[in-house]
């Protein structure tokens, strides 16, 4: 008996950023990392939040945050998915100055040919700024990718 049937899904479709995460691509477009401040317990996010999961509160407090901050974490990709940046690459947890949440991120200049000497070229608390796109769009690759500052 089959029990699986296979499915061929190939979309394109128009995500409804909102009026937070769409002031945020907008500010990208500027070259601007613009976050949000809870009014109760002030921590920091970016990217913004509506509201604030732990004080229930809105989040209407924005500011601009710097283009830099220090890794807090990593991995590498080493395998490749259809539609996806060419493996191996590196994606980091980044905590830009001034946020309490970490940014993912692409973090690009590193030597991945050599997967045991991946964690020494990248280790916690390393500075990164990002690398702006020429052309920006109003999407998360604006930013094209981190690099050590
Ligand atoms: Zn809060």
């Amino acid at each position: 008996m089959t029990t699986t049937q296979r499915v061929h899904w190939d979309l394109v479709y128009d995500v409804h950023l909102g009026a937070t995460w769409g002031r945020f691509m907008a500010g990208l477009t500027e070259q601007k990392i613009l976050a949000n401040r809870c009014p109760d317990c002030s921590r920091v996010f970016v990217p913004p939040q509506a509201y604030c999961e732990a004080c229930f509160v809105r989040t209407d407090e924005w500011l601009e945050l710097p283009s830099e901050g220090v890794v807090e974490a990593f991995t590498v990709a080493w395998q490749g998915f259809r539609g996806g940046p060419t493996p191996p690459y590196a994606i980091a947890g980044i905590r830009l100055t001034g946020a309490s949440t970490l940014l993912m991120h692409y973090v690009r200049g590193l030597d991945l040919s050599d997967p045991a000497g991946v964690r020494e070229q990248l280790p916690t608390g390393t500075r990164v700024r990002a690398v702006w796109s020429e052309e920006r769009t109003g999407q998360i690759l604006d930013i094209a990718h981190f690099e050590r500052a």
